[in-house]
């Protein structure tokens, strides 16, 4: 298979812009659950430069749980988020939920983010291999490690090349908790593949204050990278991930204590 260690014992780095993911570095992509208005935007992008992330996250399409909650701002966001990160020097990443939007997201962002929702929609990852953008595949929140490998394999067999895999969480019997982050995740995924994977530690717990150690324990299992909410006030944030969404000061004094960690380890 394409997605496996033996068919390209190499790690897969992909490069985009000055920014290199598998090869090393750790790479942190920050920002809002959603895409709200430019001025939060271009705010939180600000922040997120300021305290060394490289990409900015956020979702301008939200896969909502229920019907009736705000499903993102939509096209305008993506607008909002390509300006934002241009002007403050990021890389963006956002969701595509259909086949039909990944063009128009893949004009507007860097990397395109497939949801835990959408791991097996087997028509958008295979759109997705047509396209020539970095992908960030999310694992199913009820996904074995091979059937996140299978759904790599459906972009990676199109053609498309640069493929990341998420851990975010995975649904257990555990309440307290949103989902359990698998931390073993990521070093079998390193072992069985030759892709980069990024850890989730904002989903993988619902809770802000689990998302510092969670965030430390990924790097030390080997993670190439982290997504991690974060937003201006999270009290009042638009979907109901502001629970999990880190203050700035917060994010900024994490990827302070990151530095210090990751050349340790
Ligand atoms: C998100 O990144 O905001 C998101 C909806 O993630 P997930 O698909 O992991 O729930
Ligand atoms: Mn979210």
């Amino acid at each position: 298979k394409l997605a496996s260690r033996e068919f390209h014992p190499e790690n897969t780095v992909i490069e985009i812009g000055d920014v290199r993911i598998g090869g090393g570095e750790l790479v942190v992509m920050g920002g809002p659950c959603a895409v709200e208005s430019a001025e939060q935007i271009d705010e939180i992008a600000r922040l997120v430069k300021a305290a060394g992330g490289q990409v900015l996250r956020g979702g301008a399409f939200k896969p909502r749980t229920g019907p009736y909650s705000f499903q993102g701002v939509g096209v305008e966001g993506l607008i909002m988020m390509a300006e934002a990160g241009k002007k403050h020097g990021l890389l963006t990443i956002t969701e595509v939920m259909t086949p039909e939007y990944v063009d128009i997201c893949a004009e507007y962002a860097d990397i395109l983010q497939v949801g835990t929702r959408n791991m097996q929609n087997f028509d958008l990852l295979r759109k997705l291999g047509e396209v020539r953008k970095p992908v960030l595949l999310k694992r199913g929140f009820s996904a074995t490690y091979d059937e996140l490998l299978n759904a790599a394999e459906y972009i990676l067999a199109g053609g498309n090349k640069d493929v990341m895999l998420c851990e975010r969480g995975i649904r257990t019997f555990e309440g307290y908790t949103r989902n359990t982050l698998d931390l073993s995740a990521i070093p079998v995924l390193q072992q069985l593949s030759h892709l980069p994977v990024i850890s989730d530690p904002s989903h993988g717990t619902g809770r802000r204050e689990l998302v510092e150690p969670m965030t430390r324990a990924s790097v030390a299992a080997g993670a190439d990278g982290l997504i991690i909410e974060m937003h201006t006030d999270p009290d009042n944030s638009m979907t109901g991930d502001g629970v999990q969404s880190l203050f700035p000061d917060q994010f900024a004094r994490l990827l302070r204590e990151l530095e210090q960690l990751a050349p340790i380890i």
